[in-house]
């Protein structure tokens, strides 16, 4: 299959008519999110969806996301819409926040991995929404990647994953963003985050009142049955080995000393840190994720310094951890999934 990547540069958005067309039609098509670039079919479409599983390598009880382009849809989609999820909806979309709710019959079993709830979010980006507009259907959409890699924050990320799998790329440039949607259920009574994301803990608390975050790492539960499926695959795993190290003083003699040893076993490490330390790192490639003060651009960075690292060839990437607030909570959960779990602690 031959892959055709379509620029688009809004508010002018030539060349998304035949993406849509095809979208409609079963055909599946990638395109920018303000979180993530997302592999596109309709939702509605039990063969259309089931490509998207195939193209990604994904195991099929991993459910997606569906995104819309106007409240309407929502309708269609799902039972019921609690006071809490109109509270949410008002404040948060279009943007970075999948709300999970009891699904309508109108949703396939394989657009859901076979639950009964349905994730649904409308997405932040002009581009996105014209071709859901176009599309004029509910468009389900994981991460445009294979399943296993980082997440693609570049058009061009999805074409070293997706070339010749798929007829679509739509190229809008970087995503502002750069982590996945927050995934929130609204079906509990108190609402929980699945998957921590671009909106945070603390806006939605202060949104409506109550959340919990679901800890995984916690739960004997998650072993048989996950609350959200997709926290029993292995996810953003770099080639390298990632060595997350966190502390007050020690970071950089402790990375120092590393590097200095892996340079002598011929081990090639990146460094990955903040604006304000690179320049204490001695050995080693360093790569920089923004502002230690501005964990936003760390978010936009994280998921391309990873594929960097890939394409280095890095066999370790030690990084400097990020201060946990705000979407540096995301961040970190990204980190330390790609660490296997494991943060190295100085004192
Ligand atoms: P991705 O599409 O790669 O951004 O991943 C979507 C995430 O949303 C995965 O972690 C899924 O497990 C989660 N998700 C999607 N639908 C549901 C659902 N109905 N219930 C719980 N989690 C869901
Ligand atoms: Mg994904």
């Amino acid at each position: 299959m031959v892959t055709k990547c379509i620029k688009v540069t809004p508010p002018v958005f030539t060349g998304l008519d035949e993406a849509a067309n095809a979208l409609k039609n079963g055909k599946l098509v990638a395109f920018p999110t303000e979180t993530v670039y997302g592999l596109g079919a309709n939702a509605l479409d039990e063969s259309a969806v089931k490509s998207i599983f195939a193209a990604k390598g994904r195991p099929s009880d991993n459910p997606l996301i569906v995104h819309i382009a106007d409240i309407s849809t929502l309708k269609l989609l799902v039972t019921t819409i609690k006071p809490e999820a109109e509270k949410l909806i008002h404040a948060f979309w279009p943007g970075p926040l999948t709300l999970i709710f009891e699904k309508s019959p109108n949703v396939p079993m394989v657009t859901t991995g076979g639950l009964n709830t349905v994730a649904v979010r409308m997405p932040d980006h002009p581009v996105a929404l014209e071709l859901i507009n176009k599309a004029g259907v509910p468009v389900a959409a994981p991460s445009a990647n294979r399943s296993g890699k980082p997440s693609p924050t570049l058009a061009e990320h999805v074409m070293e994953d997706m070339d010749g799998r798929i007829p679509y790329i739509i190229d809008a440039g970087p995503c502002r963003v750069g982590v996945e949607s927050t995934v929130l259920d609204v079906t509990e009574n108190t609402p929980v985050i699945l998957r921590p994301g671009g909106v945070t803990f603390e806006e939605i608390k202060n949104t409506i009142g109550q959340v919990k975050q679901y800890k995984a790492e916690a739960s004997v539960e998650m072993i048989n049955s996950p609350k959200s499926p997709g926290m029993k695959y292995v996810h953003y795993a770099p080639k390298g080995k990632v060595i997350v190290v966190s502390g007050k003083k020690n970071v950089f003699e402790w990375i120092n000393k590393k590097t200095s040893e892996d340079e002598k076993n011929s081990i090639k490490a990146v460094v990955v840190a903040a604006d304000e330390n690179i320049a204490n790192y001695s050995t080693g490639i360093k790569m920089s994720y923004g502002s230690i003060g501005n964990p936003q651009e760390a978010a936009a960075n994280i998921f391309r310094i990873f594929r960097d690292c890939d394409r280095l060839g890095a066999e370790k990437i030690y990084i400097e951890a990020i201060p946990e607030y705000g979407i540096g909570y995301a961040v970190m959960n990204r980190i330390k999934k790609a660490a296997g779990g494991k943060v190295v602690y100085l004192e």
